[in-house]
């Protein structure tokens, strides 16, 4: 398939929007996913969605030999909602960036992977069972798609994770472990001006709580904590019973998770007066660089050589995948190895038409050589 095809055809995958909670839009990628490879020597399971998120698909090829698969994962699903695509981000063509919602994170990563899967399965060229997973749930944390995502880490010999490259085509070798936490605060409401000291205000309270979660940032260890979710009151001239805000933490290691959420867990409220009720966790293990992943990575940059590619890792990433789950399993993973591109998330998301090809030689290499 030449590029402009390749272009086309990302084309219409981007234009189906298909945010965590459309499961309509999610089933429509499927539903792509399965025609794109009918007639293949391709076998195809659906897994009907669950708690109103969207199906999952499972393809299986390769040489049936016994012997641990390699395992790709993509999620399909994005952050834009229904109607990005219409207004403030259309899928469009400018020079050799292919804008639209989720073709970096991660869209063209699947695609393209898809792409070398269907290749080495018609080519009859793998060492071992392929499977490959995509997923609707990548994006709030894969509470529907975790088990199926740990079950086929335990039974792989590698796993290899189709999010975006980063920096000029760096791949991912440690990301780091990913925390939620839901703060829930019940005060005393009264009237803000005949009543004001009886009221006990969950607003204020939440403002120390805030503070103090803040605070625990620690940049030299690579904690961080945010708050960047929050709501509370009625009206303007009463003091709140009620306000919510919800913290997001990032770590380096696992004995600093375990850490984070006792000391986030166990906060007490400032002003007596005012119930303080933390739920949520560590949701996302650290995916650390260990000397499997290093090996893991030193033979595709050798694949990546072979096509005349220098592949470099990036240092640790504050950003969660799926490849955290598997990698903390001790399965070696490799994570980054999508589209090539920027603005992730935002309204200028874009990826690089000229990365397809050597990406998906990379990831064909990968599923021939592994
Ligand atoms: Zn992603």
């Amino acid at each position: 398939m030449n590029q402009n095809d390749a272009a086309a055809a990302l084309s219409v995958w981007v234009a189906l929007e298909s945010p965590t909670n459309h499961p309509a839009g999610l089933n429509g990628m499927m539903d792509l996913v399965q025609k794109d490879v009918e007639g293949l020597p391709i076998a195809v399971e659906r897994i009907p969605g669950r708690d109103g998120l969207g199906d999952m698909v499972l393809l299986r090829a390769g040489l049936d030999n016994g012997q641990p698969a390699v395992a790709v994962m993509s999620h399909l699903d994005t952050v834009h909602p229904v109607g990005t695509s219409a207004k403030e981000l259309p899928v469009r063509i400018d020079g050799d960036r292919l804008y639209g919602p989720g073709v970096y994170d991660m869209k063209g990563g699947a695609w393209l992977a898809l792409q070398a899967f269907k290749q080495v399965a018609v080519a009859g060229s793998a060492k071992r069972p392929m499977t490959f997973l995509f997923t609707p749930d990548e994006e709030i944390g894969s509470p529907t798609s975790r088990g199926m995502i740990e079950e086929l880490g335990r039974n792989a010999a590698a796993v290899l994770v189709t999010e975006p490259a980063r920096l000029g085509g760096k791949i991912v070798t440690a990301r780091k472990g990913v925390g939620r936490f839901d703060v829930r605060l019940e005060g005393r409401p009264a009237h803000a001006g005949s009543r004001h000291a009886d009221g006990r205000s969950a607003i204020r309270e939440a403002a120390h709580q805030i503070l103090a979660i803040e605070a625990m940032t620690d940049y030299g260890r690579g904690i961080t904590t945010s708050v960047a979710l929050m709501g509370g009151g009625t009206a303007a001239n009463v003091i709140p019973q009620h306000a919510w805000f919800s913290v997001d933490c990032r770590v380096t290691t696992l004995a600093d998770g375990v850490m984070m959420e006792n000391r986030i867990l166990s906060l007490n409220p400032h002003d007596p007066d005012v119930q303080l009720r933390i739920t949520g966790g560590m949701n996302r293990p650290p995916y650390e660089k260990s000397a499997m992943v290093a090996e893991l990575f030193g033979k595709a940059q050798k694949v990546a050589a072979g096509i005349g590619l220098d592949l470099q890792d990036c240092p640790m990433t504050g950003g969660g995948s799926d490849g955290n789950f598997t990698a903390a399993l001790g399965v070696p993973t490799l994570d980054g190895l999508g589209i090539d591109g920027d603005g992730a998330h935002t309204l200028q998301e874009y990826a690089l038409i000229s990365s397809i090809a050597p990406r998906q030689a990379l990831m064909k290499g990968l599923l021939e050589t592994i």
